[in-house]
């Protein structure tokens, strides 16, 4: 394409609203715009690289089998009570004149269409998948295009008679995601994970290491152990049992609001201060104790009480329910509340907790004499320095961008939308499913993040919108407009995707400055002295190397340096 007649709206400054690299330059290289909170439009050199991640997503799709399909973005609203995911905080956007909703996923549209046309086992299995936009109701939409409210994603999903395929499918798409990955360039890994709002079981994310992301993972370096915070664990030891059991004893503790003003009252960090966190699941009060100052863990939380939504108790709340403030709670006593604590705490005795009454709390507490408990779990959020679970060397936690996302969903929508099969056995089962995502945008964005400079953009061959970008260093000198516009059409012949700087309004100092922010891989700067020589000069973008190739060799030396291919890890 020719740049005096393509749209390109470079920036020069750093919009003050983007915070993250990728945000920054994709504004800048005049790749998107944003039209109100987490909306963009994708402008060409954006939507090309876009493009070529939907293009490998497709090949690697198909090559497991995957057949595209186009799903109706607005769904009924009533498909959505049916699968008891209408109210999901967060979730979905609604147009409420029609009663219709806006998909934030299609496992509904997906088992729709299963319980019309699926009837035997011999109907299956089935690989579903789609290309398209996604409307999500994110509450905080930010770093650019990695959390929007409207995306898109290339989201499949599997239909298997059995479970042993649902696992197959798995496996078969956490490798094409490794393909997917690796032929996009970008340094990911993989850890396990929880499913969220989906439910099932079995669930891993792809996730690219950066200070940027929103999702936090713990890793190991020994063992390569990768969990993400809402399910890593450590091999943290429990507390135990103490000393001989003594009856609980009520103390005075005047003004102490928080564990770490009781660890300074008592003048001591012993785990065995139990700290309370109250909670509402539903209507229900829930009280969880935790070890010393361990962080209560949401997801974990989330997942041990089953369904329904979990939230933070306010403290008139509790006021009205106990008499007592956050910092005096404790679960001795304790009525009307169910009462879980981690699992550091599994028979503990000699415990420090609150007396449900201010400025009181209560030692000795044997978990196993004093509390009424439902139940040990884990609920802690791991912390780096902890040891591994499986090889006791320290974790590492990390901020990670998640890209893909598979899992097991199991029987949890084909139960719910009537999607059943007939068994070998002549027996009516339902559909056991599997569903697997990854954005598109996300894939641009982290490669954005990984691979840039001050100057601009570093594209890969993968991603890149062009391949190539022809500068015409003068466009009043004869023979290099002359030979910059017959390496173009020889390109262009070639079936090289190129870019050609052949603007007369600017000079050569904005078009090598524009080459470097819109970083497409290979550079072939045409000039007045090379020529002379009958030479143009090639630089590589992501080392800055350059070289001086004759004419008559460039489309040649091209050709090979853009059909070597990136090493499969
Ligand atoms: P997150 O935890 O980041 O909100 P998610 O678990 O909701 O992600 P999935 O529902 O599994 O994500 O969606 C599959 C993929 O779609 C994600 O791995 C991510 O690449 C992409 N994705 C999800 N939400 C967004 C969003 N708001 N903006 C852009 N891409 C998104
Ligand atoms: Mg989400």
């Amino acid at each position: 394409m020719r740049f005096s007649k393509t749209f390109i709206p470079t920036l020069k400054e750093i919009p003050s609203d983007a915070s993250i690299p990728s945000h920054q330059l994709m504004l800048r290289a005049g790749l998107m715009r944003q039209l109100t909170a987490g909306v963009y439009a994708y402008l060409p050199l954006g939507y090309r690289a876009m493009l070529k991640a939907a293009q490998i997503l497709r090949e690697e799709m198909n090559a497991i089998g995957g057949q595209e399909f186009h799903f109706p973005a607005l769904n009924p609203e009533s498909l959505w009570i049916q699968t008891n995911r209408r109210h999901i905080p967060n979730l979905i956007l609604s147009i409420k004149e029609r009663d219709l909703v806006l998909a934030p996923t299609h496992e509904e549209v997906v088992g729709w269409i299963a319980s019309m046309h699926i009837q035997s086992y011999k109907d299956l299995p089935q690989i579903w998948y789609q290309i398209q936009t996604k409307f999500r109701n994110e509450p905080r939409p930010r770093s650019g295009v990695l959390r929007g409210r409207q995306f898109i994603m290339k989201d499949s999903y599997s239909l298997d008679a059995t479970w042993e395929g649902l696992d197959e499918r798995y496996q078969m798409h956490a490798e094409a995601y490794r393909r997917v990955f690796t032929r996009c360039g970008l340094d990911f890994f993989v850890v396990g994970a929880s499913s969220g709002a989906m439910g099932g079981s079995g669930s891993q994310e792809f996730m690219v290491d950066s200070e940027n992301g929103e999702d936090t993972v713990a890793r190991c370096k020994q063992c390569g152990y990768a969990a993400n915070l809402e399910v890593a664990t450590s091999g943290l030891k429990g507390i135990g049992r103490i000393g001989e059991n003594k009856p609980v004893e009520e103390f005075s503790t005047p003004n102490v609001r928080t564990i770490d003003e009781l660890a300074a009252f008592l003048k001591t960090s012993d785990e065995r201060l139990a700290k309370s966190v109250v909670y509402r699941h539903g209507d229900t009060p829930v009280l969880i104790l935790l070890a010393g100052n361990d962080q209560l863990n949401e997801s974990k939380l989330t997942a041990a009480l089953g369904e329904g939504p979990v939230r933070p108790m306010d403290a008139g709340d509790l006021r009205n329910l106990t008499g007592a403030d956050g910092g005096s709670i404790g679960p001795v006593g304790l009525k009307g509340f169910r009462i879980v604590a981690d699992k550091r705490l599994e028979g503990a005795n000699g415990l420090i907790s609150g007396a449900n009454r201010n400025d009181r709390h209560l030692k000795n507490i044997d978990l196993t004499r004093d509390v009424r408990l439902d139940g040990y779990f884990d609920l802690r959020t791991v912390a780096s320095g902890e040891p591994c679970p499986q090889c006791e060397a320290p974790l590492t936690v990390t901020n990670a961008i998640e890209i893909g996302h598979i899992f097991k969903l199991g029987t949890k929508y084909s139960e719910a939308l009537g999607a059943t099969f007939l068994d070998e056995n002549g027996r009516t089962q339902p559909i056991i499913m599997g569903s697997y995502g990854i954005g598109i945008e996300r894939i641009i964005a982290c490669h954005i993040e990984q691979s840039h400079d001050e100057h601009g953009i570093i594209w890969n061959k993968a991603l890149a919108p062009f391949a190539v970008h022809i500068i015409a260093a003068s466009m009043n000198n004869k023979e290099t407009v002359l030979t910059a516009n017959q390496l173009y059409r020889a390109f262009s012949e070639a079936g090289i995707e190129t870019l050609f700087d052949d603007r007369s309004s600017v000079t050569a100092g904005v078009k090598f400055k524009d080459a470097d922010l819109l970083g497409m891989p290979f550079q072939i700067i045409v000039g007045e002295r090379g020529l002379r020589e009958k030479k143009v000069e090639m630089k590589r973008r992501a080392t800055g190397e350059r070289t001086q190739v004759p004419v008559d060799d460039v489309l040649m030396t091209l050709k090979s340096l853009l059909a070597e291919k990136p090493a499969l890890s």
